[in-house]
């Protein structure tokens, strides 16, 4: 699944190239991609057709568009969703799902998704906290890169939560953006083994722990945003796309880069915990 620095660079790339543009025409490729649209295909393309996509918005790892009409489009890339920008008449992909005609005769949007976990639908937008969002994502809380991030207010969310320490920073009504891969390089920076009870972290740790985490996915975006290929708008959804340097997350048997001894690999929640046995050792049983 993308995570926070990757669907930042979606975003980015569809504030860049297609906000402010009118939709004429919307085809819909496969009805599963808009089957989180309960209203259907003819309804979804309503939507749209004549709306002018107002910004492109981001909330920790959901993505959506604003549209003219008061709605919002939320995207919902999956696995291998990608967001592509082609001229009119490129030869259709393989896993084309949606595509976007626009007013303007200039380049379509497209959305392609090869194994169609992914998806797109209009949602009404509710106010949360003076912030509009789409009603489906209400509940997500403000991810560190938000400017009106409350970083005392998360820490004490994150310690209220009385759980093990990873399951707190994936909790996405917590704090968002934060997944799997920067869980495991926050917590490696931070010496922190994933099972450790939040309610025995200090502040000043569950704080150098969101620092830690914030740090990795703004090193991420800085890579990714000078990888982005801005002619060929590839918002490409996949994990593994940044090319990142990880210390800890898939480095199972490789020497820990602090201390030497080998990362080990432990199965967390149907995915794995990568973690240093030294720098990170498991709590004691209380
Ligand atoms: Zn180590």
């Amino acid at each position: 699944m993308p995570e926070l620095p990757e669907v930042e660079v979606v975003r980015r790339g569809l504030q860049d190239h297609v906000a402010g543009r009118v939709v004429s025409r919307v085809e819909v490729m496969h009805p599963r991609a808009i089957r989180r649209h309960l209203p259907g295909t003819v309804d979804f393309g309503g939507r749209i057709a004549g709306r002018e996509l107002v910004a492109a918005r981001r909330r920790g790892k959901y993505l959506w568009v604003d549209l003219s009409s008061g709605e919002a489009v939320l995207a919902h890339l999956g696995m291998s969703g990608q967001m592509l920008v082609q001229p009119p008449g490129t030869p259709d992909e393989k896993h084309l799902r949606v595509r976007l005609t626009f007013a303007d005769d200039g380049p379509e949007l497209r959305f392609v998704d090869q194994r169609t976990f992914g998806g797109l639908s209009v949602e009404p937008v509710v106010t949360v906290d003076g912030v509009p969002l789409p009603a489906p994502i209400a509940h997500i809380a403000r991810d560190p890169m938000d400017p009106a991030f409350d970083r005392t207010a998360a820490i004490a969310a994150l310690r209220r939560r009385r759980t093990e320490v990873k399951r707190a920073l994936l909790d996405q009504t917590l704090v968002s953006g934060i997944g799997n891969i920067y869980a495991d390089e926050a917590l490696w920076h931070a010496r922190l083994h994933w099972a450790r009870p939040t309610d025995a972290l200090t502040p000043r740790k569950t704080g150098e722990l969101l620092d830690a985490a914030t740090a990795v996915m703004n090193a991420a975006l800085d890579v990714g945003g000078t990888s982005f290929d801005a002619l060929y708008v590839n918002i490409n959804g996949q994990s593994g796309y940044f090319d990142r340097s990880l210390n800890a997350y898939g480095q199972e048997g490789l020497p820990c880069p602090r201390c030497g001894r080998a990362i080990q690999r432990e199965p967390f929640m149907n995915r794995s915990s990568f973690s240093c046995p030294r720098c990170q050792p498991r709590p004691t049983t209380s």
